[in-house]
């Protein structure tokens, strides 16, 4: 890589390696608050950890056995913040927690729901009640044998869409976002970054300067201190692997639950993609390649036994339809158990010939706008300080709406009648008030160009392509939306080839 020191206006003032929910989410505060920002994502954005979450939007009740106060009570508070600014990808779900002899006694799930209930913000979402299991109708896919069960309020969010929202309103805010470009050095000269980039498609190297980096690489975040930072002391993080499976829809209603295991661990079953139901997590020490993780046949087993334990229905590994797994970057606090480790973030800032640098370690999906919140003052500190916070009230692109997602699909309707019902769910709750940017002044379906199945249209990929950073059809089925799993998997290559079309002819006109 070769390249003069250069002109001042051509250093931006942040630099952020890595395109999750943390890079996404800090980018798009330092943009809004007038720093300039170039974010720089190796493979797609969301294509690492933030795809492969539960996506629940929580406090987490299990974290309180572990003491976990402060991480608890400030997810709690993000909860109704995040729901607000994103109804579209955001919503409000009940959990069924059924008590189970020889676990945990019910006098201390009471206390805990009621610490959960009251340690803060919550001012919408619906109080913890008993519920008897015998007669609720989420007791009916339960073996017979649990009476008592609690219910209580978390949300859940599409997190993969939370990712490109955040990418796509700090571009909107002037920030540079690119993907499929990997950062493969980082030096300090005299107090300014250079950064050596690496095209994944092209191979094409070229470099950027920045006054400030970022480091939320999460799993990866130790790989770019040893490698492109070489950096004295990388090893900070903890990989620990999570599991999920899918299977076809178990149980009618809309309540999810959370089981205790005989093992001290929880899991959740929750109704998914409207024909699913989604199994997880497991949690065990990863030490392979972050990218590469995938569930083994153990996990699969023991998610099927786990959920086996309570509902009716047995489950098998032949119920899978489909399976993920992500690698959580938790700060290694030396915990025994990898569920012990902690789950709160500790940003690292230091500063190397002069230059500042902020590493990220752990962190949810939940708390990520105020993670971005912490690094901003840090930032502030690193490099002087610009505007002051502004998310908690400002939504994410298309959640500018009032209601639910369905009452924005029945507005979409009624301005577009010849939408079906499930495709103008879908995009309200993908795309919000930006659905209209889809589909534009279309009056039939066919205006909508060719459907490569479960209603994937041509508007759609071009604003995927134009507006999200699409480029393959895993990309489309997996993250921008999960139709992978309704039956448009099997259009993957026509997919390919259209983006590739597309995308062709858009780098030729540019
Ligand atoms: P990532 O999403 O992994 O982003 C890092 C990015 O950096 C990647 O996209 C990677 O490609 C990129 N990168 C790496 N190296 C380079 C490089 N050299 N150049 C350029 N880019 C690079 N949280 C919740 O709040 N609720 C939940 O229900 C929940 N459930 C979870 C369940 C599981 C099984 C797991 C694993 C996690 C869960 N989490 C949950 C936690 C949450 O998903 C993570 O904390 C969060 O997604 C981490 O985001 P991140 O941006 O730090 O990392």
């Amino acid at each position: 890589m070769t390249g003069d020191a250069p002109a001042g206006r051509d250093i931006t003032d942040i630099f952020v390696i890595g395109g999750g929910v943390n890079g996404c989410g800090i980018a798009r505060d330092a943009a809004g608050r007038g720093y300039t920002v170039r974010l720089a994502e190796m493979n797609d954005l969301a294509s690492g950890t933030s795809s492969r979450a539960t996506k629940l939007i929580h406090g987490g009740l299990r974290y309180l056995e572990y003491y976990e106060f402060r991480l608890v009570r400030e997810a709690l508070s993000e909860r109704e913040i995040v729901w607000r600014n994103a109804p579209h990808i955001v919503h409000p779900l009940r959990f069924v927690l059924p008590y189970a002899k020889g676990l945990r006694p019910a006098w201390m799930l009471r206390t805990g729901l009621f610490i959960y209930d009251h340690l803060g913000g919550r001012e919408k979402l619906p109080a913890t009640r008993t519920i008897d299991l015998r007669s609720a109708p989420a007791g009916k896919p339960l073996k017979p044998g649990f009476s008592t069960g609690f219910e209580y309020s978390d949300c859940w969010v599409d997190d993969a869409r939370l990712v490109v929202l955040n990418a796509r309103d700090a571009a909107d805010r002037g920030a540079i976002v690119e993907t499929r470009r990997e950062v493969v050095s980082v030096r300090a000269t005299d107090g300014v970054w250079r950064i050596g980039m690496r095209d994944a498609e092209t191979g094409r190297e070229e470099e950027a300067f920045a006054r400030l980096v970022v480091n939320a690489a999460g799993p990866w975040v130790d790989r770019i201190m040893e490698g492109p930072l070489a950096h004295r002391e990388p090893h900070h993080v903890r990989l620990v692997q999570g599991s999920h499976i899918v299977v076809r829809k178990l149980y009618d209603h809309d309540r999810c639950y959370i089981f205790q295991n005989a093992d001290n661990r929880i899991i959740f079953a929750i109704p998914y993609e409207q024909d699913f139901t989604l199994i997880g997590t497991t949690d065990r020490d990863y030490a392979g390649d972050p990218g590469a993780v995938a569930i083994t046949d153990e996990e699969t087993r023991y998610l099927c036994a786990a959920a086996s334990e309570y509902f009716t229905r047995e489950i098998g590994p032949a119920d899978v339809v489909w399976a993920y797994s992500g690698v959580r970057p938790l700060y290694d606090d030396h915990a025994t158990a990898a569920q012990e480790a902690t789950r709160d973030y500790v940003i690292e800032d230091e500063k190397i010939d002069g230059a500042p640098l902020l590493n990220i370690f752990g962190g949810k999906i939940t708390t990520y706008r105020r993670l971005a919140e912490a690094m901003l003052e840090k930032i502030g500190a690193g490099i002087g300080a610009r505007g002051a916070p502004w998310t908690e009230d400002a939504p994410l692109p298309g959640g500018d709406f009032s209601g639910s997602a369905e009452d924005f699909a029945n507005r979409l309707r009624a301005e577009k009648p010849f939408l079906p019902e499930a495709l103008a769910l879908r995009l309200a709750r993908s795309y919000g008030t930006l659905a209209r940017e889809i589909l534009g002044d279309a009056k039939s379906m066919s205006e909508l160009g060719r459907d490569f199945g479960a209603g994937l249209t041509e508007a759609e990929l071009d604003y995927l392509v134009a507006r999200e950073w699409a480029r393959t059809a895993e990309d489309v089925l997996w993250r921008r939306t999960k139709l992978g799993l309704h039956g448009a998997a099997s259009s993957a290559e026509a997919i390919d080839a259209y983006l590739k079309n597309k995308i062709k002819v858009g780098t030729e006109t540019a």
